[in-house]
């Protein structure tokens, strides 16, 4: 299967793709942890992208792609949950393009449906496995006693000005792109608010409905 998730920032793309990686043998294709690991390394597209990163702006689109792309062919063009990219109408075409020439067009965009209010609190509380990259929350899932304290830490870019910055990036760069996926047949809403497990089973629905026989 061939799945965009997708949704504002903090709306559980990761979670839900952690989830379907183990439950589908699905492989994730996360151009943010791509971003972040590139950093990590130090890399120059890592130098790059961390200007735009810490800030919560959205990197240089012919990065990301060229990213994007690369990890996509890595998984064999097919079987993947994409995450974080397409963000921008420009990267969406990018994206159709590329699976079209190849054959191999998406099943589903599932979009995560989340109040604003509860991605602030997500965001906010939000910590990261250095190590893993699990990601806990502060109140509901908060890391377990036996992982390192050292090993926690909370993204530059979930600080409460980066956090209002990519919302604001969302609403206005991505936030359209649920339009485009609409007139293209393959959009999927849903309700990204409750238990993991319930928001996953619908998910599920979406795939089963989807899935090619
Ligand atoms: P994420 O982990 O998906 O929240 O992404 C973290 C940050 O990485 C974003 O706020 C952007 O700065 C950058 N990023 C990730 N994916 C993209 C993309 N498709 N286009 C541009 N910037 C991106």
């Amino acid at each position: 299967m061939r799945i965009v998730l997708f949704g504002p920032p903090g709306a559980g793309k990761g979670t839900q793709a952690r989830l379907l990686v183990e439950r589908r043998r699905l492989r994730h294709v996360s151009t943010g942890i791509i971003l972040r690991r590139a950093i990590r390394e130090q890399t120059p597209v890592g130098q790059k992208a961390k200007l735009y990163m810490d800030e919560g702006k959205l990197v240089p689109g012919r990065l990301v792609r060229a990213l994007a792309e690369e990890a996509i062919n890595l998984v064999g063009n097919d079987n993947f949950i994409l995450d974080g990219y397409p963000r921008t109408l420009e990267q969406a075409q990018w994206l159709t393009e590329y699976l079209n020439d190849r054959q191999v067009p998406l099943h589903a965009v599932v979009s995560l449906q989340v109040p604003e209010d509860v991605i602030v609190d997500r965001l906010s509380k939000r910590r990261v496995n250095k190590k893993t990259g699990e990601n806990y929350h502060l109140d509901f899932n908060p890391p377990p006693p036996g992982v390192d304290p050292a090993l926690i830490y909370r993204r530059q870019d979930d600080d409460p000005e980066a956090i209002r910055k990519r919302l604001e990036v969302y609403r206005r760069e991505t936030e359209p792109l649920e339009e485009y996926f609409r007139e293209e047949g393959c959009l999927y809403p849903i309700l990204g608010v409750g238990e993991m497990d319930e928001v996953y089973e619908r998910i599920e629905e979406v795939l089963r409905a989807t899935e090619p026989v």
